[in-house]
């Protein structure tokens, strides 16, 4: 008789014995660890991948790898805080460039790259549609990244409240 157990084993050498007794379970469970983990998203998403192992474990002990699952999770970055409670997304051409009938959108290989700017606070949002998981090669995942607001988007922030303000027009 031997036994079965699935492991959870992280790049960065982290192992962890799954309380899982099905590949399926042990997968769900090595994504929740995953997601739990405390990765660096500060330059957009990330997606961490580790490795779900299906030991088997003889009757004297022995263990064998018998089988391994390739697992990975999107993790995006927390959207900034905004001076208004919550951002007010929109695309000026004169700030992100583009088409002047569809600012910010620019295509790439494998999807597209949306930007815009908060009317707000001037945070800046990039969006890729067709982005790739550099370990997994995994193409057309959503990827999303906060850059923090400029010169140029405070100024339009600026110029828009002049625009928007009672009696100023
Ligand atoms: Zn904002």
């Amino acid at each position: 008789m031997s036994n079965i157990k699935f492991e959870y084993r992280e790049a960065t050498g982290h192992v962890e014995t799954l309380m899982a007794s099905t590949e399926a379970e042990a997968i769900e469970e090595a994504k929740g660890l995953l997601r739990d983990g405390d990765w660096d998203t500060s330059k957009g998403t990330v997606w961490p991948i580790a490795f779900v192992v299906e030991v088997e474990v003889d009757d004297e002990g022995h263990e064998v790898d018998v089988d391994h699952e390739t697992v990975s999770v999107s993790i995006d970055p927390p959207e900034p805080g905004c001076s208004e409670g919550a951002h007010d997304w929109q695309a000026p051409y004169s700030i992100l460039g583009g088409l002047k009938e569809d600012p910010g959108v620019f295509g790439h290989g494998g999807g597209m790259i949306i930007r815009d700017v908060c009317a707000h606070c001037g945070v800046y949002r990039k969006r890729d549609t067709g982005a790739r998981n550099p370990v997994t090669g995994e193409h057309g995942l959503g990827s999303v990244a906060y850059e923090d607001a400029d010169e140029k988007s405070l100024t339009w922030v600026h110029n828009q409240r002049k625009v928007r303000a009672p009696g100023g027009g």
